[in-house]
């Protein structure tokens, strides 16, 4: 639970404002603190218990922890709420391939090609699978290690090592130790002898216990060994218990503040489900059950959409509509003759018309005005698609330079600023209304262009 100014307060020295920390009083700093607008060593007046105290409190409710390493980085856990709609969840979860060191050379060529290749562009992002879960089945170390090294070469993706044989464990993780890999399972039986391993090259670690209990014991001795990259696998084995144990740990950690259990949780649908469709079911449900790393064993273009777009919707900050950036935007190699179109920045609203100006194959220019992320006609009806304001823009944009025509396609649910537009464009341009939907572009555009150019 985040720690109060007033409690920090009580904590710093309370020198007469000597001001060393860049703030007039201790009591602003200790807001600042608070806010997380500060760090503690700005003030050098702070004993070093007192200063492993304010780390310690002011530390989110659950561990940021990285895996994987440059652009494949994938952050988890720093979240705040139990629920989205109370504000929003921060870091989504980590879709992950598994491959068995069992399976043969062509199915993890496939599954390695598989993962670098299911991307999807969606409104603006690109979905995709995040890591690769690369699982010693076979208990042959050397095989473990080969499939190690040809994921190492042949990826760049951040990899979850799983083997419970110690030994191979952390010779795959000397392998692609660089690269930041999760490391599993750290249990009660084999924790001592992993703690001073661990610490030769510090990675994540992913603790596994026969109930939530028994992880509270592994995180706190982890933590003493000064461990503190940890993920948090309950043990759990299907669903009913699953939900139950994601679901003490989350509020424990964020309603009680319970260090302990305050690290970004594992799910394995991929052991828990009998069929492919069980499976991604289950993973849908972690997805909105809190687990920040869920493993399948396989997946394919239709198994793999619905549950990224699912990810999407959750994770996205429901305060802020998702918007593109205002400014124009050429489709295919728009020339000074090439239409001008305007509409809103709401992401959807854009990828539909620039999608059907594509269809088209006519080359043209989508200026698209910042309208707080609303689609058009809301965005009129709240007063930010005016004449006045698209005026403004049009003429600040840059358009005017691109083309030697005057012409404006307006979308045609908001026909009724075309004067007013004219008139904030000092009738310079002429402002043509375009189609109410953009199934309509198809029909209109290929005619406008000719013209156009004519
Ligand atoms: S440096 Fe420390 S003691 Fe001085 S004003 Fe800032 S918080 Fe207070």
């Amino acid at each position: 639970m985040p720690i109060a100014g007033s409690e920090i307060v009580k904590m710093l020295p309370g020198r007469k404002p000597c001001r060393d920390c860049g703030f007039p009083t201790c009591f602003a700093f200790a807001m600042k603190l608070a806010s997380g607008g500060a760090t503690v060593d700005k003030c050098p007046y702070l004993s070093d218990e007192v200063k492993e105290k304010l780390l310690d409190a002011l530390a989110p409710p659950i561990k940021l922890v990285t895996i994987g390493s440059g652009d494949n980085a994938v952050k988890i856990g720093n979240e705040e709420v139990v629920y989205r709609h109370e504000k929003t969840f921060v870091h989504s979860p980590a879709v992950t391939l598994l491959i068995s060191d069992k399976e043969d050379g062509a199915k993890v060529d496939e599954k390695m090609k598989k993962i670098k290749n299911l991307e999807f562009p969606w409104v603006g992002v690109n979905l995709k699978a995040d890591l690769l879960a690369l699982r010693n089945e076979s208990g042959d170390k050397d095989k473990f290690l080969a499939l190690a090294k040809k994921a190492y070469d042949s990826t760049d993706l951040g990899m979850v090592l799983i083997s419970e044989d110690m030994d191979a464990l952390f010779a795959a993780r000397d392998i692609c130790a660089d690269r930041q890999p999760l490391l599993y399972p750290i249990t009660r039986e084999n924790i001592e002898e992993a703690i001073p391993r661990i610490k030769e090259r510090l990675t994540p670690v992913a603790v596994r216990g026969s109930s939530v209990d028994e992880l509270v014991h592994l995180t706190t001795r982890l933590k003493d060994a000064g461990i503190d990259e940890v993920i948090l696998d309950p043990g759990s084995k299907n669903l009913l218990e699953a939900i139950r144990d994601q679901t003490f740990i989350r509020k424990a950690a964020l309603k009680q503040g319970f260090r302990p259990l305050g690290y970004p949780t594992v799910a394995f649908p991929c052991f828990m489900a009998k069929d492919r469709l069980s499976e991604m079911l289950v993973g849908s449900a972690f997805m909105i059950k809190w687990a920040a790393v869920i493993v399948f064993s396989d997946f394919d273009r239709h198994s793999l959409l619905p549950l990224l777009v699912q990810r999407l919707n959750i994770y996205t900050d429901p305060r802020f509509p998702m918007a593109v950036e205002e400014k124009y935007y050429e489709v295919g190699e728009p020339d000074e003759s090439s239409p001008v179109l305007i509409t809103s920045n709401w992401a959807l609203t854009y990828f539909l018309v620039s999608s059907a100006v594509e269809a088209t194959k006519v080359p043209a220019y989508i200026c698209v005005k910042d309208a707080e992320g609303l689609g058009v006609l809301t965005a009129w009806a709240a007063g930010k698609f005016s004449g006045d304001s698209v005026g403004a823009f049009i003429k600040k944009c840059g358009i005017e330079d691109k083309v030697r025509h005057r012409k404006l396609v307006i979308p045609g649910k908001v026909a009724r600023i075309k004067g007013e537009l004219e008139d904030a464009l000092e009738l310079k341009w002429e402002v043509v209304i375009g189609p109410r939907e953009t199934t309509g572009i198809g029909a209109f555009l290929p005619a406008l262009s000719k013209e156009l150019k004519g």
